[in-house]
């Protein structure tokens, strides 16, 4: 059963700031803004009344006043490979998506950072969803927590991608506020170099993050070297052209001291050529950068295929001499279909009569 939640506070989402506000608020002492959150964050713990170093006084308090939310899992889809694609249902019944990736040398968490997504880039099956709203940090973070209440608990979480629904950077303030609950001691424990934000290339906020948070990896979208031709696959172009871009992910590598990645889907006939490849190892010369390479994933919506592999081998072999680092990103749970945006669809289809048959979003991490 779910708290009765109309006039609580839910604590998920809220950092040391916000627990010391609250705290001074309630006249109880500052040091608990801590306890907090490794209580819920640090320990994964929900339930007040195991919040053992608590007084009683204070977790009745708590009890009244406040609640910490879970997501729920409505279903979830295992793979072959280990790999679970979970379905979450949020507090106002949207649903997002997100999935654990397996690999017996590190295992990957791809999260979500909004309902749906405005960007509208034609190959990409939650661009075709729409955007419903954006996440809170408590809903971003809270995908870690419940798929690590879930998964063994010898499987370890080397890295975290933000490569599910959702462009993190027009949700800024939040994936930040989240971002700072999964690095810091108090929280998820997590290394901010095993954390990547990928952008289709909202600009600004590359130099923002690199101002607030440079250890955290930077991916870049970048799925052509023209610009007209990124402007018909991403119509964000348009707003934050190329150059700019690009000159934001070399500042960004400089901050960071450390290689940003491009991610670039493959799709037949359209940024596959020979000629792209060329251009692509031109325009990416003096930056710190691995260049990523996927297969794209067909959705029902767009009209684009997957070259052959005969054709990829040979975009690889023409960009691997002339860029820092190129690698191939090979697909994970192919057999539950675990690319990012077909759990949700299934259940919409089910439940609201939903036409589109969606297939895929995005293929698996393998960096
Ligand atoms: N909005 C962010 C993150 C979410 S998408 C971004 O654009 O980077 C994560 C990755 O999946 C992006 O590189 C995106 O371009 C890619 N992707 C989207 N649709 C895909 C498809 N049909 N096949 C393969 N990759 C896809």
């Amino acid at each position: 059963m779910r708290p009765n939640t109309n006039s609580r506070l839910n604590l998920k989402g809220l950092w040391l700031e916000d627990f010391q506000k609250l705290l001074a608020d309630w006249k109880e002492k500052p040091f608990r803004a801590r306890q907090l959150a490794s209580w819920i964050y640090g320990k994964r713990v929900s339930d007040f009344s195991q919040m053992t170093d608590a007084s009683k006084s204070f977790r009745e308090k708590l009890a009244k006043d406040a609640y910490v939310s879970d997501l729920k899992i409505v279903k979830t889809e295992t793979s072959q490979d280990k790999s679970i694609k979970f379905l979450f249902e949020l507090e106002d019944k949207e649903t997002i998506e997100s999935v654990f990736i397996f690999d017996k040398n590190r295992n990957t968490i791809c999260i979500s950072s909004q309902v749906g997504c405005p960007l509208a880039c034609a190959f990409c099956a939650t661009g075709y969803m729409g955007y419903k709203r954006n996440l809170t940090a408590g809903e971003i973070v809270d995908q870690i927590i419940q798929i690590k209440n879930k998964i063994p608990k010898n499987e370890n979480i080397n890295n975290i991608v933000f490569m599910g629904m959702g462009e993190p950077f027009l949700n800024y303030d939040n994936v930040l506020k989240a971002l700072k609950i999964m690095t810091s001691d108090f929280g998820l424990g997590l290394s901010p170099k095993r954390i990547t934000v990928s952008t289709a290339g909202v600009t600004d906020k590359i130099y923002q993050l690199a101002r607030d948070l440079p250890k955290v990896k930077l991916a870049i979208s970048l799925h052509s070297p023209e610009e007209e031709l990124r402007k018909k696959l991403m119509p964000i172009t348009k707003k934050f052209p190329l150059k700019p871009l690009l000159e934001a992910g070399k500042l960004y590598a400089k901050s960071s001291k450390q290689r940003i990645t491009f991610e670039y889907v493959l799709i037949k006939g359209v940024n596959d050529t020979e000629e792209i490849a060329l251009k692509l190892a031109k325009l990416i010369q003096g930056i710190p950068c691995k260049i990523n390479l996927i297969l794209y994933n067909p959705i029902a919506d767009a009209d684009f295929d997957r070259p052959s592999m005969e054709r990829v081998n040979r975009f690889r072999e023409i960009l691997y001499p002339r860029a820092p680092a190129v690698t191939l990103r090979i697909s994970k749970g192919v057999d539950i279909q675990a690319a990012c945006g077909q759990l949700k669809t299934k259940t919409y289809r089910k439940s609201s009569g939903y036409k589109t048959n969606l297939i895929a979003l995005s293929s698996v991490n393998k960096p």
